[in-house]
């Protein structure tokens, strides 16, 4: 398998003028290869979303280095896109004005972007909605978009930070079950998958292996292979059983 993403003893000190010094991430080595969905746990405020926003190139870390394709980033990692908790939509952009913009750098004519866009809202569930607001949504929908967003661009490298926690939970996990369906499909123009999350559940129904942040000193405490062949057929069959009873 060959590897994307290398991260090399990774630490990142947040200065606040006036207040405590805080290391939020010390020395984190981290690989991942083409073909893995890895989940990353750890307990609130061990500094999940840093490393994604460092991985990304949005923050960047007080010593170590990420590089993508044996190239270390300077600032944003162009093998990446992000999928964010809270959505991050515009509001006053439509679902396909939202989407396009993931294609904003793209050297594509307009037309080109417009059908890709649309390629992919359909891919997402949202055929139908491209002209809608953001505010007609529900949250699902809108996390759909953000999907959509970020897999317009293709990346190689998909990051999610806690994407299923603002939905409530039966809408979290259709999108939990529509995106590890296209996953394992090979049907999303990704070759792997990095999803912060709380849930260990989450980790082990989607991921393939869940790598586990300890806080004060904020390390890599557990890296681990998930394989439970049936689990994902298992949990199918409870949820079919328990949306039919609502
Ligand atoms: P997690 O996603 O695991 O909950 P975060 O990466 O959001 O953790 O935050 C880790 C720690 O770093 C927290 O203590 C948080 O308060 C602090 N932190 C996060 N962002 C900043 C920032 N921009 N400036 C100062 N401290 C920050
Ligand atoms: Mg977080």
């Amino acid at each position: 398998m060959s590897v994307l993403l290398e991260i090399q003893r990774v630490s990142k000190r947040y200065d606040a003028p006036g207040e405590q010094k805080v290391t939020v991430l010390q020395d984190i080595d981290l690989s991942i290869s083409e073909g893995e969905f890895v989940a990353i746990l750890g307990p609130s405020g061990s500094g999940k979303s840093t490393l994604l926003r460092i991985i990304a190139g949005l923050v960047k870390s007080t010593s170590g280095t990420v590089s993508y394709l044996g190239r270390p980033i300077e600032g944003a990692n162009p093998g990446v896109s992000m999928v964010f908790q809270s959505f991050a939509l515009f509001p006053w952009l439509t679902v396909l004005q939202n989407v396009e913009l993931g294609l904003r750098y793209k050297d594509m004519t307009a037309a080109e972007k417009r059908n890709k866009a649309l390629q992919v809202i359909d891919m997402i569930g949202l055929d139908g909605f491209e002209g809608a607001y953001p505010r007609e949504l529900s949250g699902g929908m809108r996390q759909r978009v953000g999907l959509g967003r970020a897999l317009v661009m293709e990346p190689d490298i998909l990051l999610m930070d806690e994407p299923f926690s603002a939905l409530d939970v039966l809408t979290a996990e259709n999108l939990r079950r529509d995106l590890l369906e296209l996953w394992l499909d090979k049907k999303i123009p990704t070759k792997s998958i990095i999803m912060v999350t709380h849930g260990i559940e989450e980790a082990v129904y989607m991921a393939d292996r869940a790598v586990v942040l300890s806080r004060d000193p904020a390390t890599v405490i557990a890296d681990i292979r998930i394989t439970l062949p049936h689990w994902r057929e298992r949990k199918d069959e409870a949820f079919t059983k328990l949306v039919d009873r609502i």
